[in-house]
């Protein structure tokens, strides 16, 4: 840079919103000149108990007065709480700790090929994923995303990733192989646009997996932790997946991810197959821990299911006759209005009105509010959601 001042000291990779973060509490946050929001994204899905949950808050204070790092060559007590209590309330045998969901993916592809690759053979390797999938950004899971704007410039890929339609089964079944390990797949597609998988599909494409003896990965990134209205989303499905990833919303901000698998992966994860240092450490174990227990202790996951509802009502019912919204779709507090043309300029002007959403794809505004957001909250947000919508959508009609 010559004389101007440098404008910021960060790689360019986020196209930022023009708002400075300082403060958080439960559904409110301020900007740096005490502007006051509400939070309808939670940080992209991550803090569902709202920012600074007092519950978490306490734990993850007394733990930074114990200990900060143990070290996973030790047994570390939170880390066996939180497995258990996770185990406990999904219909998984046992855990893996890391710091992102990215990372989680990465371990369930890795215990996928390794399971599949002791039984059947090193020929045993491909995993089919969806279009429109996300799954993250290492180069396994940018590959295993099913979106070529996240592999642009990154060539060579990793192999062994193939890509079917979203609720299509008949291009899943094209897609198998004597290569084929696992299908890899998202409830609703967060990323992808708020898009919920059929029922028939999930339930029959559980029942491929197993009759062709491939392990079912279901990447609970987003939906999991109580968002769309139950603790996991597959329990919507009735089905048992082998392997499900958490991160987001496990710890209320705090970096962790989990993987879970079926006790008939064990022993494919013996010491030395995988590992991270700075997977399961004592104070985001504490957030973890916290977390859990409350959505727990609080019904959480039921107030999620019912204002899920009640904001699908509303918006279904304000956005009627708005010529802006085809539809709105999702479950519980995970759901996006799709809008007949790009929402970027309608998501800034929400943002100026004070409530804060996030897109999903370029026409889906996603509404992600926490789990204990209050009833006054919600209304004013969604007030200001359809009111915005509103204004965009008589000014389209007038400059015609
Ligand atoms: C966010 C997300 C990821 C990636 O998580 P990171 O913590 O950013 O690595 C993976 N899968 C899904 C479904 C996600 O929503």
């Amino acid at each position: 840079m010559g004389q101007e001042e440098k404008q910021s000291y960060l790689f360019p990779l986020f196209s930022k919103f023009p708002i400075k973060l300082v403060k958080g509490q439960g559904s409110r946050l301020w900007d740096d000149t005490g502007k006051e929001y509400i939070d309808l994204m939670c940080g992209l899905a991550v803090t569902n108990l709202g920012h600074v949950h007092p519950k978490v808050k306490d734990k993850l204070v007394a733990q930074l007065d114990e200990l900060w790092h143990g070290c996973n060559l030790f047994y570390l007590p939170h880390q066996e709480r939180l497995a258990q209590l996770l185990v406990d309330n999904s219909c998984m045998d046992a855990a893996f700790f890391c710091s992102t969901g990215a990372e989680a993916n990465e371990a369930a592809i890795k215990l996928a090929r390794r399971y599949a690759q002791k039984i059947k053979g090193t020929d045993r390797y491909e995993i089919i994923t969806f279009r429109q999938s996300f799954h993250g950004r290492t180069l396994a899971t940018l590959t295993a995303t099913g979106q070529s704007k996240v592999q642009e410039g990154f060539l060579p890929l990793p192999e062994g990733f193939v890509y079917a339609d979203y609720n299509d089964l008949e291009s899943v079944r094209a897609l198998l192989s004597d290569r084929t390990c696992a299908v890899m797949v998202e409830m609703i597609q967060g990323e992808g646009g708020v898009i919920p998988a059929d029922l028939t599909f999930v339930r029959e494409l559980a029942q491929l997996c197993e009759e062709q003896d491939i392990l079912l990965l279901v990447d609970e990134i987003q939906t999991g932790m109580g968002r769309t209205g139950k603790l996991f989303a597959y329990e919507h499905y009735g089905i048992e997946p082998d392997i499900i990833t958490l991160a987001k919303g496990l710890g209320s901000g705090f970096p962790i991810g989990a993987m879970l698998g079926k006790a008939k992966l064990i022993p494919a994860y013996t010491a030395g197959a995988h590992g991270s240092t700075f997977g399961g450490v004592p104070t985001a174990m504490a957030a973890g821990v916290a977390t859990v227990e409350t959505m727990l202790e609080e019904n959480l996951v039921e107030r999620a299911a019912e204002l899920g509802e009640y904001v699908l009502a509303q918006l279904t019912e304000k956005l009627a006759s708005n010529p802006l919204v085809t539809t709105i779709r999702g479950k519980g507090l995970l759901l996006g209005i799709v809008c007949t043309e790009p929402v970027a300029d309608i998501i800034n002007t929400i943002h100026a009105k004070g409530v804060l959403v996030v897109p999903a794809g370029p026409n889906v505004i996603r509404i992600v509010p926490a789990m204990t957001i209050s009833q006054e909250d919600l209304d004013h947000g969604l007030d200001v959601v359809c009111q915005v919508l509103a204004e965009k959508a008589a000014s389209a009609i007038s400059t015609i």
